[in-house]
């Protein structure tokens, strides 16, 4: 039998933003259809009306492209297939396969106490199943009638054979009393009809299989294969939520976090090549397979997020991360006129083999647009008031004139000269220039401050710190 063409989606619920587990839902289909020459397609569920929000996908289709996860088709929404749906359903209960039910809430919920009370699993118990006797213009659900016995049996790519007793699956709504039609069944319509190969989603969906499996029989549309991703679990092994830190992709791209380092750090919860850690997009693309996805829920470490972060930071050009640091810049409240006095692909070149994030590189490269006017009291308190004076002034009068271009090398030359002539160690001028013209002392080599700030401005801060220190 020919095989059918791959074909597999992303289909997110716009009720909040793009989750970082829901990125990484997105990342293995579109790996899976890349890898294979397929189709990605998105598609918004937004059957909920009043959950759904136009913001919700707007948020979702800005993190998606800004991973770079590139759909084929779509977005589909699902509001635009109610009457598919309907079609669909009205099939189903000409064919005798759905039926109308006229219980009222309170008659249900009176069935499942009864039902709790005995000790049964509480279960739609079937009254309206063969029911004629109602007006059909009384208020009424559509149920599906589902297979009473039996198993309902999936064999899941990832996690092996997965099987439910019919007879613990409920009769299941598939249309509300207002018309609409319910999630499980508007599923199952539009994975049919976009003729999706694989669903590959999250395990929280593993329960809802059967039942969509059961639409699928009745409705003679044949049942794609299934995949379901274990769960992204926080350090505490709870599942990965706020209170374990930022979750949604936008706000780590606003945190400086580069597309390749988050893209490399999801691709590895759950999919392993060996043990290599570092994956471009290309390799992805080529070694993705779900047969790699493990059955254990993977735990989100910030840390090893870090790491690659920072390895896809070192792997830009010094202009291309200028161009990228630009808006850290000015978040951290640095304005245009103050950018165009410092050379910021300079920066970007000193601080770059350090930093982990875009944020956290603006942090740092403060100083360098903004003269220190406090100084870190405890790192000043390590020396005497006089010793710093005589170095500041030295310093400030062994730097060459004020237009002259210095190179890092020239500058650490020239301190190290110093050093001898006054019979300095270098940390006893390093630490103190370092606190003048940073403001502390985590800061990159003087040598190469100097030679980004220029002599000028160098002289100018030693002299502020002479007033303000010595
Ligand atoms: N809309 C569902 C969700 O956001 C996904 C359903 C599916 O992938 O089948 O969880």
């Amino acid at each position: 039998m020919e095989q059918a063409p791959i074909r597999v989606r992303f289909a997110p619920s716009p009720t909040g933003y793009l989750h970082v587990g829901g990125a990484r839902t997105a990342l293995f289909n579109w790996l899976y259809a890349r890898h294979h020459g397929g189709t990605f397609i998105l598609r918004i569920e937004d059957t909920d009306t009043e959950r759904s929000t136009r913001e919700s996908v707007d948020a979702i289709l800005q993190g998606m492209e800004w991973l770079g996860l590139d759909w084929d088709e779509g977005p589909y929404f699902q509001t635009d297939n109610f009457p598919l749906y309907a079609e669909h359903i009205d099939k189903l209960l000409e064919e005798g396969k759905a039926y109308r039910c006229w219980c009222t809430p309170e008659e249900l919920d009176a069935k499942r106490e009864a039902a709790m009370k005995e000790g049964r699993k509480p279960k739609y118990d079937g009254t309206c199943r063969n029911r004629s006797d109602q007006p059909i213009d009384r208020p009424h659900v559509i149920r599906f009638k589902a297979p009473a016995e039996g198993v309902t049996v999936f064999d899941d790519l990832i996690k092996g054979r997965i099987s439910f007793p019919n007879d613990e699956l409920d009769d299941l709504i598939i249309r509300r009393t207002d018309g609409s039609p319910t999630y499980n069944f508007c599923v199952v319509i539009d994975d049919a009809l976009m003729k999706i190969s694989h669903v590959l989603r999250g395990d929280d969906h593993v329960n809802n299989t059967p039942r969509q499996i059961q639409l699928y029989e009745a409705l003679g549309y044949p049942v794609p294969l299934f995949a379901h991703v274990p769960m992204i679990l926080g350090s505490d092994k709870a599942r990965l939520s706020k209170r374990h830190g930022a979750t949604s992709v936008i706000a780590y791209r606003d945190m400086g976090y580069l597309p390749e380092g988050l893209l490399n750090y999801l691709v590895r919860l759950g999919w392993s090549h060996g043990d290599d850690e570092i994956f471009s997009r290309e390799e992805m693309i080529r070694l993705f397979d779900i047969a790699q996805v493990g059955r254990a829920p993977s735990v989100f470490n910030p840390e090893k997020l870090n790491w690659l972060n920072a390895h896809y930071i070192k792997q830009l050009s010094p202009e291309q991360l200028a161009l990228l640091l630009h808006p850290h810049l000015d978040s951290a409240g640095i304005t245009e006129a103050e950018c165009a006095l410092i050379d910021v692909t300079r920066v970007c070149q000193v601080l770059q083999e350090r930093a982990q994030t875009l944020g956290e590189m603006a942090q740092r490269a403060l100083f360098f647009f903004r003269a220190p006017v406090e100084f870190d009291r405890d790192a000043v308190a390590k020396f005497d008031p006089a010793h710093l004076g005589m170095v500041f002034s030295e310093v400030a009068q062994a730097l060459p004139g004020d237009d002259v271009e210095v190179t890092a090398e020239e500058i650490d030359a020239l301190l190290k000269g110093l050093c001898q002539d006054k019979g300095w160690k270098m940390p006893q001028v390093g630490q103190p220039v370092r606190i003048a013209l940073s403001g502390g002392t985590q800061a990159p080599g003087i040598g190469e401050i100097v030679s980004v700030l220029g002599c000028a401005e160098t002289r100018r801060r030693l002299g502020f710190a002479i007033k303000t220190l010595c």
